[in-house]
């Protein structure tokens, strides 16, 4: 699999202007064991470079995106997360070892309730997960020094933008939810004013509930 991983960073090195990924994160990469991540009858394919169903219409995302897209955060030992979509928990356990602490939201209760078990029996003892909808994030922990959203959504939501601390990263998969989006980094200057990169096209699951913000 990290092999794999580095083969997709040499191809997409231009799109992500870099030709290797922090080894602090292909380092926890190695360490995870994707396979308490995926469902049983998907064991076989637990290492390779790929999506898997997990259920309830929703994927574990490939282990090339989950690996950009933590290399993206640029995360220090004392930052604080904000993740949209626990989905399997694989994504979560990842920044759970390279962050202080993280606050994971996700909308299908069963699955949350699957990852937060999973986790706790894994061992991964600094996430705090949540049943609903994360489009208007977390409030109460935040700010955030780095959001990251793994499914699809329209545009950027306004309320995670907010909830970003200067300095801080948001990593987020924009476009038309049922085709390709564009992965976008949004980055909180010290001053506050935002920027804006688009990094890269990506397939992921819609992010649900936008318009309805409940
Ligand atoms: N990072 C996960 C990805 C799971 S797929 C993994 O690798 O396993 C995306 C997840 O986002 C799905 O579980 C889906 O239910 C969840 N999701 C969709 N819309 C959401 C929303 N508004 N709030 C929180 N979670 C959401």
């Amino acid at each position: 699999m990290i092999e794999d991983i580095e083969r997709e960073v040499q191809y997409t090195r231009r799109m992500i202007g870099k030709d290797a990924f922090d080894p602090k994160v292909m380092s926890v990469m190695s360490n995870t064991p994707r396979n308490e991540f995926v469902p049983k009858s998907y064991l076989d394919a637990a290492f390779d470079n790929g999506p898997l169903p997990i259920g309830h219409g929703q994927t574990i995302s490939q282990p090339y995106i989950v690996a950009l897209m933590t290399d993206m955060l640029e995360l220090e030992a004392d930052h604080t997360v904000l993740e949209i979509g626990t989905g399997s928990g694989y994504q979560t356990a990842i920044l759970s070892q390279l962050c202080n602490k993280v606050y994971t939201i996700e909308y299908i209760p069963a699955l949350a309730d699957i990852a937060r078990s999973r986790l706790q029996k894994l061992g991964y003892d600094n996430i705090e997960s949540m049943t609903g909808n994360g489009y208007n994030g977390w409030p109460e922990h935040a700010p955030y020094n780095g959001i990251i959203v793994t499914a699809a959504a329209s545009h950027i939501p306004q309320p995670l933008v907010e909830q970003l601390k200067p300095g801080g990263r948001l990593v987020i998969p924009v476009g038309s939810p049922h085709l390709y989006q564009e992965l976008m980094l949004v980055e909180k200057d010290k001053d506050g004013e935002i920027n804006i990169q688009q990094i890269l096209s990506v397939a992921f699951v819609p992010l649900q509930g936008e318009r309805m913000n409940i």
